[in-house]
C-alpha cells in the first residue's frame, strides 16, 4: 500500500519554508493540519453578520499549539547532537517537550510552578517520562532559572526564545491562508509569553509572499531596529491579542510582578517576546485588550455549549475578546475573523467541572420510570 498521501507533520509538509535540509530527520507526531471550524451559532446569537472561524489547536497530538514549535525545536536539537532539552512551562510546553523528547529518545527536564498547572498537563509530562521539577515560584522564575542553568549543564532550551519554536509555530498561518484562500481580516488570540502572536505574524507575512524562498524571504524580528524584516504590506490580518486581567503586562505597559489568573497557560508577567508582539500589533494596526477571569470562563462555556468546541480557559480569551469587540463594533460587520483556540479543554477538567455547578446532572436509581421522568422533565 502506498504511503504517498499520508500526512506526516508540519516539518515534512513545509520543509522548503523551514530551516531544515532535505535530509533532516523530522521528530514528529504528525502535528499541525488542525481543523478550521466555522462557528454556526455564536454569530447568530450575538446578532452580528460576521464569519468567525476557530483554529482548533487543541487537536494537536499533545493537545495544544506548542506541538508546532516543539517538532521544530526538537528536530533541530537532535540534528545538532543534543541529548537533553529543558523548558520552563505553565504546562503545555512541558507536555509537548516531554512527548517530543520521548519520540526522539532524549531526556526532557521541565520546570513548572508547583500547584499552578492544570492536572491533565501534569499527567502528560509524567507519562511521557520527563523529569519534572516543581518550583516554588511562577513561570517567570522558571524562565530565568532555565536561562541560567543552560550555561552550566548540557541542555537545549526549548522555550520560545529558541528561534526554531517560532519557525514551527508560524505554520499555523500557512494553514489558515491555505484553507480560506486568503488571510482573514482579523486574527484574535490569547497572549502569554507572546511568542505565538509573533509567529502568526511571521507566518502570515511569509504565506502571502509569492515565490517564497527561506533564505531570502523568511521574516525575523530585528531587535535593534525594532522592526520585522522582509515584510510585504498586502493582505495580512489585523492582529488582536487578549490577556487575562491579572496577567496583562501589555495593558500595564511592562512586567507584572505577581501574575494571577484561572487561565494558567497565560499566567505570565514578563513575556519573553514583549517587543516582538508590540511590533506585531503596531504594524498590523491591531490592539491588545484584557478579560477578567469571569469573562474568560463565560467564553469557554459559551464555545462548548453553543458550538461543541471545548477549549481550555486561556484559549477562550480569544473568542471572548473577539465577541466583545464585535458587539462593540470595534471589529466591523462583514469581517472574516479567525480565533486561535490554543489548547484542549480536557487539559483542565477541574476548572471546567467547577464552573458547571448549574449543569443538569441527576442521580437516580437504575430504574425505567426514573430515567423516563428525567428525560420528560428536561426536554
Ligand atoms: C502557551 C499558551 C498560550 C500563550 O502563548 P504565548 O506564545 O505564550 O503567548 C495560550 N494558550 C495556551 C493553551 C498555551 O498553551
Amino acid at each position: 500500500m502506498s504511503n504517498a498521501n499520508r500526512y506526516t507533520g508540519l516539518v515534512d509538509r513545509y520543509r522548503d519554508r523551514l530551516p531544515v535540509s532535505k535530509t533532516t530527520r523530522a521528530i514528529s507526531l504528525n502535528e499541525g493540519n488542525t481543523p478550521l471550524i466555522k462557528l454556526d451559532n455564536i454569530p447568530r446569537l450575538i446578532g452580528k453578520n460576521v464569519e468567525i472561524y476557530v483554529k482548533y489547536e487543541g487537536l494537536n497530538p499533545t493537545g495544544s499549539f506548542k506541538d508546532r514549535g516543539m517538532t521544530m525545536a526538537v528536530t533541530k536539537a537532535v540534528e545538532e547532537g543534543s541529548k537533553a532539552i529543558i523548558c520552563a512551562s505553565t504546562g503545555n510546553t512541558s507536555a509537548a517537550a516531554a512527548a517530543y523528547a520521548a519520540r526522539a529518545g532524549i531526556k526532557a527536564f521541565v520546570l513548572i510552578p508547583e500547584g499552578k498547572i492544570a492536572m491533565g498537563k501534569m499527567a502528560q509530562s509524567m507519562m511521557y517520562g520527563a523529569v519534572t521539577l516543581q518550583i516554588h515560584g511562577n513561570f517567570d522564575d522558571g524562565m530565568r532559572l532555565v536561562k541560567e542553568v543552560a550555561d552550566q549543564a548540557p541542555v537545549t532550551i526549548v522555550n520560545s526564545i529558541n528561534p526554531f519554536r517560532l519557525q514551527g509555530q508560524k505554520t499555523i498561518a500557512y494553514e489558515i491562508v491555505d484553507a480560506l484562500g486568503r488571510a482573514p481580516d482579523y486574527h484574535c488570540l490569547p497572549v502569554g509569553n507572546a511568542g505565538n502572536i509573533t509567529a502568526h505574524w511571521m507566518g502570515y507575512t511569509e504565506a502571502l509572499t509569492e515565490n517564497f524562498s527561506f533564505e531570502k524571504d523568511q521574516v525575523v524580528y530585528d531587535a535593534e531596529a525594532d522592526a520585522f524584516t522582509g515584510q510585504t504590506p498586502i493582505g495580512r490580518p489585523i492582529m488582536v491579542g487578549y490577556q487575562a486581567s491579572g496577567a496583562a503586562p501589555f495593558l500595564r505597559g511592562g512586567p507584572v510582578e505577581n501574575p494571577e489568573t484561572v487561565a494558567t497557560a497565560i499566567r505570565i508577567g514578563n513575556p519573553q517576546s514583549f517587543n516582538h508582539a508590540k511590533a506585531v500589533v503596531r504594524d498590523s494596526n491591531g490592539w491588545f485588550d484584557e478579560l477578567t477571569d469571569a469573562e474568560i470562563l463565560e467564553a469557554q462555556r459559551m464555545l462548548s455549549m453553543y458550538e461543541g468546541v471545548f477549549v481550555e480557559p486561556a484559549s477562550a480569551a480569544s473568542i471572548g475578546g473577539a465577541i466583545r469587540d464585535i458587539k462593540a463594533g470595534k471589529i466591523a460587520e462583514g469581517s472574516v475573523i479567525v480565533c486561535t483556540v490554543t489548547g484542549n479543554g480536557l487539559k483542565d477538567p477541574d476548572t471546567a467541572i467547577k464552573q458547571c455547578e448549574d449543569a443538569v446532572m441527576l442521580s437516580i436509581d437504575a430504574e425505567l420510570n426514573q430515567v423516563r421522568d428525567s428525560i420528560l422533565s428536561n426536554m
